[in-house]
């Protein structure tokens, strides 16, 4: 239900230690729900694994609903928690921004189009986290990694192409290996370990193509990363921004419109780190409707400590930790792209 703005806090204000349950945020661009069973079964086969551990929580939102169409409105309903232009919501959500510090971005993605050497193009990247304060990119507010600009993922092609780059519809590999176990390897780097990064985020561009086919080219290498981490010791966002929206199963079938607005998302935290109440909330959201907006206020409790109010300053966005409620769509926040023409069957207690 959306509510008045509470008073925004002035971003100088605001002091993180950055000693909260490091985040770890693992993106891959259009993958929805039913998309992720069909064509990552490693992946799944270990977070069943994962969900049977005593000593680790797995939470999947089963009806986790986009708020846009595209990335770009998606990624900063996640990120930032609305979606309004940059400027208006900088400063009056700045919590998990400004927690960020020392944290990284891993994507190809981010690798510009026309200037594949700068270290900052004028990516979204940027825009998500580095002009919280200062509104000029800086190395220390969220560093943007991306080692692996390389021709070979990125030669000079429009986005559209099939033929190479990285939404084409082959496999994006460096040197004999798929892209994305550079940026796992990152990330399991010893070197990134001591402590983990307060928050990391890790995108992948493995579903962006019309066929599906490429994602699972990451299957095996994403499962085994996930055997790898100390999941006792992080927490986990497993998470797409939509369905897919490229191919022509969105638009010439009932199943591939609802898909579309039905993106991954499962998050996983250590136990120890859930109470009771907390576990029961987030059990009975993982069948309400939810969204990106949601997952915002939920990321904003990890890091700085869940809060009485599941609303910090997201126009819409309500903390998993607490039962979301029925909520409309409308309430909820979802403007366009409902997944069935009434929404019945996401609207329902
Ligand atoms: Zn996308």
């Amino acid at each position: 239900m959306r509510r008045s703005l509470v008073q925004p806090p002035d971003p100088a204000t605001l002091q993180y230690d950055h000693s909260h349950l490091p985040l770890l945020v693992i993106g891959i661009d259009t993958v929805s729900r039913a998309a992720a069973w069909r064509k990552l079964p490693l992946t799944m086969e270990v977070l069943g694994k994962v969900d049977r551990r005593p000593d680790v929580n797995l939470y999947q939102f089963m009806r986790y609903h986009t708020v846009g169409f595209a990335t770009v409105e998606n990624t900063k309903a996640l990120f930032v928690g609305s979606i309004p232009r940059y400027e208006s919501f900088y400063n009056r959500c700045p919590h998990f921004a400004a927690a960020s510090k020392g944290s990284f971005l891993w994507s190809y993605q981010m690798c510009g189009q026309d200037r594949v050497e700068d270290l900052y193009t004028p990516t979204l990247s940027e825009d998500w986290f580095q002009y919280v304060r200062t509104k000029r990119p800086t190395k220390d507010m969220f560093e943007n990694r991306r080692p692996w600009c390389s021709a070979q993922l990125w030669p000079k092609l429009t986005t559209g192409a099939y033929s190479g780059g990285p939404y084409s519809i082959t496999p994006r590999c460096l040197d004999g290996r798929v892209a994305d176990t550079y940026g796992f390897d990152y990330y399991l780097d010893p070197e990134h370990q001591s402590p983990p990064p307060p928050v990391a985020v890790l995108w992948s561009l493995a579903g962006h193509e019309a066929t599906e086919a490429v994602l699972s080219s990451i299957d095996q290498a994403l499962a085994s990363f996930i055997s790898e981490l100390e999941l006792t010791r992080i927490a986990v966002l497993l998470v797409s921004d939509h369905g897919n929206h490229i191919g022509m199963y969105p638009y010439t079938t009932a199943g591939g419109w609802v898909e579309m607005s039905n993106p991954l998302s499962v998050l996983i935290l250590p136990a120890q780190n859930v109470t009771g109440a907390q576990d029961e909330a987030l059990r009975r959201n993982e069948q309400r409707l939810t969204t990106h907006y949601d997952m915002y206020e939920t990321l904003v409790d990890l890091i700085q400590g869940v809060q009485g109010d599941n609303q910090t300053c997201s126009e819409y966005g309500r903390s998993l930790f607490q039962d979301v409620g029925a909520r409309t769509v409308v309430e909820a926040g979802i403007k366009s792209g409902c997944m069935c023409e009434e929404c019945e069957l996401f609207t329902h207690p």
